[in-house]
């Protein structure tokens, strides 16, 4: 079976097309600046050169319009015919505690996506626009939809909610729902196959480090805590979010610079973290770079980002009694050795010993600890879009 994997954005549009019989990538590639005269499209087949075109591209229809003809273009396509699309599955951020696993498209889902768009803005419509594209291009191919917040609905009640009047809980839903849920899946899976041992006998901390950045606390398979709360502002320090700080500075800051709800929000969605601190870059590896040359404000900026981690990782041993396994994955996570060991060295309480070897030298999946150490840690490169992949596959061919 041949899956198109979409992930749609408000103007970008990401693609990867998978042929399950082995899980391979017969091509990758993006749309940008959808709705705009000069929308390009980038794709990459596999075996073949990469394909670059400007064109005009107003609506997501028009995107997957766009994406279908190269894949089925005779000259950089893979495809013969668009038929052998069999499925569709989407990447959407917000399930709301509606959606505790992937399902397929109906209109009671789709209604539902809706009702999520309060939540998530930025994120959810987009989504939508790219599943209606799907709808009027392959009329009669089925759609799956997988969720980033799916994983953690396991999260008990003490763990999701705020202490604040459960009114606000009750009538608008306002709780912790934590975010990269399919990454965090993915990479503990992962994590419990190099250990060699059953993941539902694992304490495991997943540490999702990229632009965005979150930790999750997995015990026996199941999401059990996670530092995204309602919204992905929540938790870690990021390259331009804030991550964790005292509410009471919102209405404060408002008055005193008079700031409109959209700025704050803007302030602290897009102006904060590493950014804000270093005020050079939201980039980890030019903070990285800026450290090295004895910049003080970026040191200062990656100190805070790391030992925030470190915190994270601290409280999350404690919620679980315990941790057998860290994991690191996504942009930082899989690249930053520095990272790794900043915060690795801050645990040997824990009993982690790092390899620093395995973690300067080594390449993609591995150990980074010592046998010895009573902690291991890994790197796992995450993988959401196979994930996506497997679950539309699952629930395509188990359709009554
Ligand atoms: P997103 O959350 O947008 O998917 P990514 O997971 O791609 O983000 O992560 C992007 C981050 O990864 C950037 O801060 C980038 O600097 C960082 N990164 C990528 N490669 C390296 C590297 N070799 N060393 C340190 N940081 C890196």
């Amino acid at each position: 079976m041949k899956i198109l994997v979409i992930n749609a954005g408000s103007s970008s549009l990401k693609y990867q097309l998978y042929d399950m019989t082995d899980e391979s990538v017969l091509a990758k590639g993006q749309v940008e600046r959808i709705g705009m005269e000069t929308a390009i499209l980038v794709h990459r087949p596999a075996g073949k050169d990469e394909h670059r075109e400007v064109s005009e591209i107003l609506d997501h229809t028009a995107a997957i319009r766009k994406v279908v003809s190269a894949l089925t273009h005779p000259e950089y396509g893979v495809l013969s015919s668009m038929d052998e699309i069999q499925a569709v599955g989407h990447r959407v951020v917000h399930g709301g505690e509606y959606f505790s696993d992937s399902v397929l498209v109906t209109p009671d889902v789709k209604q539902k996506i809706r009702e999520l768009f309060d939540l998530a803005p930025l994120h959810n419509p987009a989504h939508m626009m790219g599943i209606n594209a799907v709808e009027v291009t392959l009329p009669d191919v089925p759609q799956a939809v997988v969720f980033d917040t799916a994983f953690h609905q396991t999260m008990p009640p003490h763990a999701y909610l705020y202490p604040i009047p459960m009114v606000l809980y009750n009538k608008h839903k306002v709780r912790r729902y934590g975010f990269h849920g399919t990454s965090h899946m993915y990479v503990s899976q992962r994590a419990a196959d190099l250990a060699g041992r059953p993941l539902e006998a694992l304490k495991i901390i997943t540490c999702h480090i990229g632009n965005g950045a979150s930790c999750t606390a997995i015990m026996g398979g199941k999401s059990v805590d996670t530092s995204m709360g309602m919204t992905p502002l929540e938790g870690l320090m990021m390259g331009t979010r804030s991550g964790d700080i005292d509410p009471a500075i919102v209405p404060y800051v408002m008055a005193k610079e008079e700031l409109t709800i959209n700025e704050v929000n803007s302030m602290l969605n897009k102006h904060s973290g590493l950014i804000a601190i270093s005020g050079i870059s939201s980039d980890v590896r030019e903070i990285q770079e800026a450290m090295a040359a004895g910049h003080e404000a970026a040191k200062l900026a990656y100190d805070m980002y790391e030992y925030r981690i470190r915190k994270c990782i601290g409280a999350y041993a404690a919620a679980m009694n315990g941790v057998d396994v860290i994991v690191f994955t996504a942009g930082v996570g899989e690249n930053s050795h520095i990272l790794r060991e900043r915060v690795l060295d801050g645990l040997t309480y824990l009993g982690v010993e790092l390899d620093r070897e395995a973690n300067e030298k080594g390449k993609g999946e591995r150990r980074i600890t010592t046998e010895a150490s009573k902690v291991a840690a890994y790197v796992i490169p995450t993988n959401e879009e196979l994930v996506i992949a497997r679950d539309t596959y699952r629930l395509v061919a188990n359709r009554p």
